[in-house]
């Protein structure tokens, strides 16, 4: 019997809180831990569309806030419905249908965010998948964690807007304000990953655990939370890969969320159906066992929405990422931004305009994807 899929995603969780969690670094210790995992779209509707297509958004048709409905499944063959062929049952669960409308569930449960116990709620699911795989059939459990993005919103969004200077003057009460969401994150995963092992799931499960973007804390002007900017603090996300088929180990190369899909597809053997349009991502199984693969540069693309308060029909601003560099286009008004990713972590020190060579090879790169 193959391996079943169980996903779970940490709505955004930042990367330098699970690096510091000690519950997290259990399971880093148990995975495919890859911490460089850069998302297409730092807001979750069009990330996730990205993470189960295996495509970006500009070629499926979901790269705006605007088009989370607008999934071409004539064209793109989701993770879902390859599964669904291949006689596993899907089932997801998140906090507005919205996010993953058009890709084929067979079940797709939706939760209220504000009143719903998420550890219950997806107990029961787990429980349930876990009973109808003793019974012979293999699954596909899509699980959202929705309480910080849910917590954000009602102690940011609504509360300040993306130039606030009560916001971006107490960088200390945001840190304590994301750092508590965190840990009731922490907690709820906690108490599911112990269920999962329980279940005995992780014997015959590939999970993936990963965030869609993360968060700010303050520190950009013009962003509060996510969605605005394409900084790392907000792009730059993990994943976690456990399978017992592979040994864990730590993956410094970045990666993409549109790697995740044909890496699941390919370690259970299912051939990618070319009635459908190809992938941007690739498998990721090479670089699991140790093979030479070479670093993809990432793209993100995101709609700021300025001093508007509802984000552009289209995105506005792109950026190309690899290790090293990024370069960010500001599309709306023409201007750059070139960052020493390796030296300049915090994205402080525009380059951009200064001569370097590898800013002119990014934007050929950033062009490629203008299709838009
Ligand atoms: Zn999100």
């Amino acid at each position: 019997m193959k391996k079943n899929v169980i996903i779970i995603l940490i709505d955004g969780a930042r990367l330098d809180r699970v690096e510091k969690s000690k519950i997290f670094n259990i399971l880093r210790s148990q995975s495919n831990y890859f911490r460089q995992t850069i998302t297409p779209a730092p807001y979750t509707t069009a990330a996730l569309h990205a993470l189960f297509s295996g495509c970006y958004g500009y070629r499926t048709g979901t790269n705006s806030y605007w088009l989370s409905l607008n999934f071409q499944n004539n064209r793109f063959k989701s993770l879902v419905t390859y599964l669904k062929d291949d006689g596993f049952h899907t089932c997801g669960d998140g906090h507005s249908k919205l996010i993953l409308a058009n890709h084929g569930f067979d079940e797709f449960h939706v939760h209220d965010e504000t009143n719903t116990d998420l550890v219950n709620h997806h107990s029961k699911l787990l429980e349930n998948m876990a009973m109808q795989n003793k019974q012979g059939k293999n699954f596909l459990l899509y699980l959202t964690y929705s309480s910080i993005h849910t917590g954000i919103m009602n102690q940011v969004l609504k509360k300040y807007n993306n130039f606030s200077k009560e916001y971006f003057q107490n960088r200390e009460k945001n840190e304590k304000v994301y750092d508590s969401l965190f840990q009731n994150a922490e907690s709820y995963f906690e108490k599911i990953f112990a269920l999962i092992q329980n279940l005995r799931l992780h014997e015959n499960s590939i999970i993936l655990v990963t965030s869609d973007h993360g968060i700010s804390v303050g520190e950009k002007i013009g962003e509060r939370a996510y969605g605005a900017f394409c900084y790392d603090y907000t792009i730059k996300t993990f994943a976690y890969y456990m399978s017992s088929d592979f040994e864990p180990k730590e993956i410094q190369e970045q990666v993409q969320h549109i790697d995740f899909m044909p890496t699941i597809l390919d370690q259970l053997n299912i051939e990618l159906d070319e009635n459908f349009n190809s992938l941007d991502g690739v498998s990721l199984i090479p670089l699991i066992n140790g093979k030479p693969f070479d670093e993809k540069i990432a793209y993100t693309e995101t709609g700021n929405p300025l001093k508007s308060n509802s984000p552009p029909k289209k995105p506005n601003t792109k950026s190309v990422r690899m290790s090293k560099w990024k370069l960010i286009f500001n599309e709306y008004n023409n201007t750059k931004e070139l960052y020493d990713l390796e030296n300049d972590p915090d994205e402080n020190n525009n380059l951009a305009g200064t001569g370097l060579k590898i800013e002119d090879l990014l934007f050929i790169e950033l062009k490629k994807h203008d299709q838009n």
